[in-house]
């Protein structure tokens, strides 16, 4: 069997193979300001050996800095990265033995694919260095790894983004990197060539299985690539967790419209009641506390039902298609407005009177971060 592939019924290549020691990284209260700014608060999270996970958040929320802290390229005002039981703090970039994927390629462009990809081993000390031969084997086991045997005699600009992408990828595998992080790698290019590159490099990573970190602002790549996904909110983690768990249990508000489709409603909640506008909704408070809060839904998750069965009572105000979905703008007067997904069958027009109930639901109190489920 080729080195580099493993059948399903192997076990993972890096225990047969000796890929990646599969190194915990350990984050532990790292904190880091610019100026009077603070781009990261006291930050804290741990991830397992071979994890692949995704940091989720809008730009400026902290999420390359704390890569850049990690690859030893910023240092934290407080804080220490660990790799395994190590304090990495006082190991240099080189020391660290990272594998860093940018936006851009950051190939040279001088320089055919093969010798991008050995770069990192050519430019090694003497007494580390492998021999020729054996970097250019290297070199040719990492481009059929990342899928591009016979393209290794080309320049960076004799290829296409998705295909430098993969290079890049292959050139931070040369050194044997203990962790590998990833920043916006897919950020340059178009809608089609991502997706493909999601999945092409979900199998690489079950194939390597490196520890890795990889930053992204788009949702729907962190949901399907990661074991696990951080969202990240003004240089603090908001959640933590397997996607499955941040789409249906939201821990805040920010979650909740940042992950997946929202509608939300001011409420208020009193004697056991959830109340819209005074009128007593069918929804149960949990342990919401009393007082004001927001009513969290989505919008293909709700009913039509009968009015006057505790529903949230509104008029269609406007309706639109997207792809395969119809969607319904419903106005509640004087109270707000939100959008409910039209099922096949539904007659909706613009003006008429609807009565919607959220099947699944949350409930943030406002002025606490605690939610109440469905
Ligand atoms: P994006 O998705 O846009 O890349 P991000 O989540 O990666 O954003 P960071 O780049 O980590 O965010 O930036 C976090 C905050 O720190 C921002 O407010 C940013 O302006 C600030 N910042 C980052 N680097 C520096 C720097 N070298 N000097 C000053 N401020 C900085």
């Amino acid at each position: 069997m080729d080195a580099l592939v493993r059948s399903a019924n192997e076990p993972r290549a890096t225990e047969a193979r000796g890929w990646s020691d599969s190194v915990d990284l350990t984050i532990d209260r790292v904190s880091k300001t610019f100026g009077a700014a603070a781009a990261l608060h006291e930050t804290s999270l741990k991830i397992e050996g071979g994890e692949l996970v995704a940091l989720l958040g809008p730009s400026g929320s902290g999420k390359t800095t704390l890569l850049r802290i990690i690859a030893g390229l910023e240092f934290p005002n407080t804080g220490r990265i660990l790799f395994d039981q190590d304090d990495a703090s006082a190991l240099t970039v080189q020391q660290r033995n990272i594998g860093f994927v940018f936006q851009n390629y950051a190939l040279f462009r001088h320089m055919r694919v093969l010798d991008n990809i050995g770069f990192g081993l050519k430019v090694r000390p003497f007494f580390r260095r492998p021999s020729a031969a054996a970097i250019r084997k290297r070199a040719e086991e990492l481009l059929e790894l990342v899928q591009l045997s016979g393209l290794g005699r080309r320049y960076p600009t004799q290829l296409s983004g998705g295909q430098r992408q993969r290079v890049a990828f292959a050139r931070a595998l040369a050194t044997e990197p203990r962790i590998l992080l990833l920043d916006e790698p897919f950020g340059a290019l178009d809608a089609k060539v991502r997706k493909e590159l999601r999945r092409w490099l979900r199998e690489i990573h079950d194939t390597t299985g490196h520890t890795t970190l990889f930053v992204t602002h788009d949702q729907e790549e962190a949901m399907e690539l990661a074991d696990r996904v951080v969202v990240m909110s003004q240089g603090r983690i908001e959640q933590a967790g397997t996607p499955d768990e941040i789409y249906d249990a939201p821990n805040s508000p920010f979650v909740f419209s940042f992950i997946g489709e929202s509608s939300v409603l001011p409420v208020n909640v009193k004697s056991g009641e959830v109340l819209l506008d005074g009128v007593p909704l069918a929804i149960d408070p949990g342990d919401t506390a009393e007082g004001a809060a927001s009513l969290y839904f989505r919008p293909h998750e709700v009913e039509l039902v009968e009015a006057g069965t505790g529903a949230i009572e509104g008029i269609v105000e406007s309706l639109r298609r997207s792809g395969r979905s119809r969607f319904a703008e419903i106005a509640v007067p004087g109270i707000g407005r939100f959008e409910i997904e039209i099922i096949a069958e539904s007659v909706l027009n613009s003006g008429d009177p609807v009565s919607v109930l959220p099947r699944r639901w949350r409930l943030y109190a406002d002025a606490s971060r605690g939610g109440a489920d469905a």
